[in-house]
């Protein structure tokens, strides 16, 4: 019988420690448990990591006591927990806590329970309810509301008989109706009806790809498949008919998407196929939501879990399946501690607790398809959209030639609003893009040049023109709109770069009588307002749509026959060795929205540079062509998937303390790597400061991940920053700011 206890205490220290079991907690302490420890002064919670049968301590202190009867985490996510700890440099706690919701950890969360009354077999009918109606008319008004003998809610019964809790407490005193707690879901799902749909007849290239993965449910043998399809190639359905023979096995399922594709709409298909047997997860959960989901898919009720990132962890018993859609996205990637990708825990979690892995894209990552190519991954290509339905046509449009033949510098290219008033015409429907929000991006004096700048981030602010206000992206600084240049003292400031804001006026003016709407977080950061103004889209309310990148994802509108792309290069112009595979992968899924009616789609991209290889490439809807070309340059300068690469970012509020530390630490660091482990800096960071404290990064490229984490991860417990200086460590980094 083990004795001791390994735990890690809710603290954020990257280390365990030991406590004595008492006797009398010994059938309940196990690996995975949730216990009070004494911890100093006061008290803590902690998760026991391990036992054992001695301790190199002799003075330990004891458990206190245990939460709950059942381990809260199960073996195998404690294993996953380990690894994700050790792989990106991160506390074990942390990593512990990732796994576990808060929801679920607290141990004050409870179900929710509401009390439910129902009649006792003995009560009164006839001529004895005749005789309560004359004695007690609100008592026997009770009685009548429960003869049906399906019971009611203690709040509803009150509600619908006019009477109070003294009342049906009465009746249960004289034996006539019980009472006890319920506990009820908190359901995330809108009630409404949702058709339930059928397995499709597949089309061949769907169904061979099916084969693969149910291959791989039912033997690991490939373990990971890549599924390469175009925009429409039906995807969704391979993973729906893949999930369909897991649960044929008795095998669970997780199906993960960027958060902000996690639409209504997309749930729905979801649900339309599995019901009840489906949870959601993600974010926008209330607590009580989130709680009650996990559970349900604790105890096995819910077989198949729909969510974001942190899905990935979700308890799912028996584990057959997990697709991870859209793999490329950057938004897997947790920017704060434990920054895991989910993509990747997918992969790792497939391989720890047997289960097959499908990850789905368009646009796959380069890092996949390499893993592919080099015969990781199995692949399966859905190289058509469904019924042969034509990929659209795409026109780079070059923005220098549209300004000198104009002599200003305009908007919206002559090609584009031509294709607008045809779409208008013939009661077609269009989307355009923009890869920014607000009004302007800047407010800048038409005399001096003054540019409104936050000082603690060194970044312009972004002009918001519905309340007049000038906000900092970065530091979240909000402030009036000033009334002269601070620079020269001149009223007029012009308003120059360009955001959703303005299109939408500029759409206003062009296009008189056109109905538009726009979509970008400002808009749905208001609940319910982002399925409200897709709604009215989708139903033929709203001629146009103008959007962020949230547009380009997942949406499914048959009468959308015109994609513009306002400005394709401001995702190029980024400080950053992916920003043309983001292009590439924006543009060709921005185009994937267009004509997926009858309609052939049209996509009009209008850009500074057109002879980007990135762009070139969308406009062909070249992937292996993108790739070729891509992969030369990773491998030139040894980038992902060369290499591993981990981003280290040190800040500090003294410039100075900040440089000399940071190249103390780099100086080290490459004394600690192997001779093949490559590192870059300090250098000012792309943003150099944010929030008050200077910015500087340490770029670190190696071969192998491992002789490069454990450095970082022993440099980063032993290094002794000064005062004030921090330091984060972000392995495979997908944002270099
Ligand atoms: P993707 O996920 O690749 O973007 P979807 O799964 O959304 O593609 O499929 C696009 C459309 O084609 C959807 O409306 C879907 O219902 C339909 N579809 C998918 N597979 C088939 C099929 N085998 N037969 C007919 N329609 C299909
Ligand atoms: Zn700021």
């Amino acid at each position: 019988m083990a004795s001791i206890a390994k735990i890690a205490v809710d603290l954020s220290l990257d280390r365990e420690f030991d406590y004595r079991i008492p006797d009398h907690l010994v059938p309940d302490v196990r690996v995975g448990s949730r216990v009070h420890v004494p911890f100093g002064k006061s008290r803590k919670e902690g998760f026991v990591i391990a036992l054992a049968d001695h301790s190199e301590r002799a003075d330990l202190k004891a458990i206190t006591s245990v939460v709950g009867t059942e381990p809260l985490i199960a073996d195998g996510m404690l294993e996953l927990a380990r690894w994700m700890s050790v792989y990106y440099c991160a506390p074990l706690e942390q990593a512990i806590r990732t796994v576990l919701p808060g929801a679920v950890r607290r141990t004050d969360a409870r179900s929710k329970e509401r009390l439910f009354v129902e009649l006792e077999p003995d009560s009164p009918e006839g001529d004895a309810l005749q005789v309560l109606r004359a004695r007690a008319p609100r008592q026997a008004a009770v009685i009548d509301a429960l003869r049906d003998g399906q019971g009611l809610f203690l709040t509803d019964l009150i509600a619908a008989t006019g009477t109070s809790s003294g009342t049906v407490r009465a009746l249960q005193k004289k034996g006539l109706v019980r009472m006890a707690p319920l506990t009820v879901r908190r359901n995330p799902l809108t009630e409404h009806e949702i058709l339930p749909t059928e397995p499709m007849e597949l089309m061949p290239a769907q169904a061979e790809a099916l084969k693969l993965v149910c291959v791989a449910i039912d033997g690991l043998d490939p373990p990971v498949v890549l599924l390469h399809g175009v925009t429409g190639s039906g995807k969704t359905e391979v993973y729906l008919q893949a999930i369909a023979h897991a649960l044929e096995q008795d095998r669970g399922a997780i199906v993960l998407v960027p958060e902000i594709s996690l639409t209504p709409q997309t749930v729905e298909r979801f649900f339309a196929r599995f019901g009840d047997r489906i949870a959601v997860l993600h974010s926008h959960l209330a607590e009580g939501e989130r709680h009650d989901e996990w559970h349900r898919i604790r105890s096995g009720e819910a077989r198949i879990v729909i969510g974001a990132r942190s899905a990935v962890f979700a308890p799912v018993r028996d584990l057959g399946l997990i697709v991870v859609d859209e793999e490329h996205e950057p938004s897997y990637k947790q920017e704060e501690s434990p920054r895991y990708n989910a993509r990747d825990m997918a992969v790792m979690r497939g391989k720890m607790h047997g289960c097959a892995v499908l990850l789905g894209s368009a646009t796959p990552a380069l890092e996949s398809t390499t893993n592919a190519r080099r015969g990781k991954y199995a692949v399966a290509v859905l190289p058509d959209r469904v019924d042969h339905r034509q990929m659209p046509t795409m026109q780079i449009v070059d923005m220098r030639v549209e300004a000198e033949r104009t002599g200003r510098v305009a908007v919206f290219s002559q090609v584009l609003v031509d294709a607008t008033r045809q779409r208008l015409d013939r009661g077609e429907q269009s989307i355009f893009f923009l890869n920014r929000r607000g009004y302007a991006t800047s407010l800048i004096c038409p005399k001096c040049g003054h540019v409104a700048e936050c000082a603690a981030c060194s970044l312009a602010f972004t002009y918001h023109k519905v309340d007049e206000r000038l906000r900092c992206h970065i530091c979240g600084d909000d402030r009036r709109v000033p009334d002269a240049c601070p620079g020269c003292g001149v009223p007029e400031f012009r308003f120059a770069g360009l955001g959703t804001q303005r299109v939408e006026d500029i759409i206003a003016k062009l296009f008189v009588g056109a109905r538009v709407a726009r979509l970008d977080t400002d808009v749905t950061r208001r609940r319910h307002a982002f399925e409200k103004i897709l709604g009215d889209f989708r139903s033929g309310k709203t001629d146009i749509i103008v959007g962020t990148q949230m547009i380009a994802k997942g949406l499914h509108f048959p009468n959308v026959t015109l994609i513009g792309v306002i400005n394709a290069d401001l995702s190029l112009h980024k400080p950053d060795f992916r920003a043309g595979e983001r292009t590439f992968q924006l543009l060709t899924q921005v185009a994937g929205r267009a004509g997926r009616g009858d309609v052939r789609g049209h996509v009009i991209v209008q850009t500074y540079t057109p002879f980007h290889a990135a762009v070139q490439a969308a406009r062909r809807l070249d992937y292996d062509g993108f790739y070729d070309q891509e992969i030369e340059f990773r491998r030139e300068l040894m980038y992902p998937p060369f290499s591993h690469l981990a981003c280290i970012t040190v800040r500090g509020r003294s410039e100075g303390q900040l440089m000399d530390s940071a190249g103390a630490f780099a100086v080290e660091l490459r004394s600690a790597v192997a001779s093949d482990v490559l590192v870059a800096g300090p250098c000012p960071a792309p943003l150099a400061r944010a929030k008050g404290y200077y910015r500087v990064q340490i770029i670190v490229r190696s071969p192998s991940h491992r002789a490069m984490a454990e450095v970082l991860r022993r440099l980063s417990r032993d290094f002794r920053w000064p005062n004030g200086i921090l330091c984060v460590v972000d392995i495979d980094a997908v944002s270099l700011m």
